[in-house]
């Protein structure tokens, strides 16, 4: 792991930067930055006027001083809310064999998570964390096997975030190292190294049947104790949900209801998925605490993904990730937005009276644009650029009571993206809207993490893949996942 200078400091000024809007929002304001380690520590804003003036002056007595101009927007780098890296090594995995389509976790990564060490789990993770970095996402809330090596890589990399070591005592591949995880758990929580480097740690219950109710409750005690969040799958499957009912008498939900945990007095508790959940169990999910994430593309894969509509019904809080790459092929927050953005409309395809019309049994079609003009009118927020970023930026950036990340605002993790906007994927980018459905990788001057430079900016991307870190990493994780595929 690199060190670092911990008490580190960085002045930057730009014309143009995201931070909190007065009333609510975000606004788009001049400011200087003060970094002092991997914070902010001020951030002060100016009208264009004074900026104008106080910079002429900066430039004179403060030679390191970095200053971006008009051309330039600064926002917080994005937060993916549920991640499992290192399952970068599972890209493109074919799915098509029979058994994978019913429960796709069960028959196919546990089988193949059971080999995995955590040298290659490490490596692995530098992959993802990599093209997490390279997509404009500085902060993880990332669950897996061999924790202590996820933030490792993670350091390795650069890439702040949140690590849970999985935690299963029932079934799955780290039935035998619950102990050793938890143990990973708490080393990570009291190394000051890794947060220096931005890393914290949440305790990661895998899902409900897969954890038995001894541990569901002291995960419960301890993550009081030591007030660190929960991050788990909740309902993401058919047979969880049909386990729950046989074992329990109850769904998912219930269950973490009726032995206390969704009661007990913890951090946030983070649920993966929620889609076995219907609007009982909503109701028992929004109590403050809990915060479900929504994962679209990955849901399409395992499952399908869940009604966001009722979540919204039910006052559901929630936020959006990625989960892996094996169900996903793509680590990229902002695709998942825009088709968070497109769902409510998408009823519309599959409702009763559309399927009239395609069967012919309609004679006109033009019922459906009353139809949805009634959804456009109820998801006007779902088309607001302020709404979904939230998601990716504030929402999942205030779950950890160690850290606050996904604001440029004093107190906050230094995390934050100079997007270019003479770039053609930003173009000609004085809107928020490029940034919530657009896919700007591509413009990405240059990225601060945990107050660190990442590569060099105005060749942000080249210069992270031209970097020798970058290749020594692929190349191990190439040999590493080729001595795992040899026969
Ligand atoms: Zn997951």
């Amino acid at each position: 792991m690199k060190s670092r200078k911990s008490q580190q400091r960085r002045s930057l000024c730009a014309a143009r930067v995201l931070v909190p809007g007065e009333q609510g929002g975000y606004q788009i304001r001049a400011a200087r930055l003060e970094c002092e380690g991997s914070l902010l520590k001020t951030v002060e804003l100016f009208s264009p006027e004074e900026y104008a003036h106080k910079v002429a002056l900066w430039q004179k007595y403060d030679a390191q001083l970095e200053i971006f101009d008009a051309r330039y927007l600064l926002t917080p780098a994005f937060i993916n809310a549920h991640t499992h890296l290192a399952m970068n090594c599972f890209r493109g995995i074919d799915l098509a064999p029979s058994g994978v389509k019913h429960n796709m976790v069960e028959n196919l990564f546990f089988a193949c998570e059971a080999r995995l060490s955590a040298a290659d789990v490490r490596a692995f993770t530098r992959m993802g964390a990599y093209e997490s970095l390279l997509a404009g996402v500085g902060f993880v809330w990332d669950h897996y096997y061999h924790g202590q090596a996820i933030g490792e890589a993670l350091a390795d990399t650069g890439l702040s975030g949140v690590v849970a070591p999985t935690l299963q005592d029932l079934r799955g591949p780290g039935k035998a190292q619950w102990e050793e995880q938890w143990q990973a758990t708490e080393d990570i929580n009291r190394g000051t190294k890794f947060r220096e480097h931005g890393i914290f740690a949440a305790f990661g219950p895998h899902a409900t049947d897969t954890v038995s109710k001894e541990l569901w409750q002291k995960i419960s005690t301890a993550c009081a104790k030591l007030e660190l969040p929960l991050h788990a799958h909740l309902a993401q499957s058919c047979e969880e949900w049909q386990r729950a009912k046989t074992l329990h008498s109850a769904s998912p939900s219930e269950y973490l209801e009726r032995i206390g945990v969704l009661s007990s007095n913890g951090a946030h508790q983070l649920f993966a998925h929620g889609i076995f959940a219907d609007r009982q169990d909503l109701r028992l999910l929004h109590r403050g605490k809990q915060t479900l994430v929504f994962c679209p593309f990955s849901a399409m894969i395992f499952a399908f993904p869940a009604n966001l509509m009722a979540w919204e019904a039910e006052k559901v809080r929630w936020v959006v990730g990625s989960d892996c790459a094996a169900s996903n092929d793509s680590m990229n927050l902002q695709k998942e937005l825009r088709a968070v953005s497109g769902f409510p409309l998408q009823q519309l395809s599959y409702a009763k009276y559309y399927q009239q019309y395609l069967e012919g049994q309609a004679s006109s079609p033009l019922p459906l644009a009353a139809e949805r003009h009634k959804i456009w009118e109820d998801s006007t927020k779902f088309r607001e650029a302020d709404w979904l970023l939230a998601k990716v930026w504030d929402l999942p950036g205030e779950l950890h009571p160690q850290v606050k990340v996904g604001k440029l605002s004093p107190g906050y993790l230094a995390n934050l993206v100079v997007w270019d906007s003479h770039a053609p994927a930003f173009w000609p980018g004085d809107k928020l809207r490029s940034l919530a459905f657009g896919d700007t990788a591509a413009s990405i001057h240059g990225m601060m993490v945990a107050g660190q430079w990442l590569g060099t900016s105005g060749n942000f991307a080249a210069s992270l893949l031209e970097s020798a870190e970058y290749k020594a990493a692929e190349a191990e994780a190439r040999e590493r996942l080729h001595a795992l595929l040899a026969p």
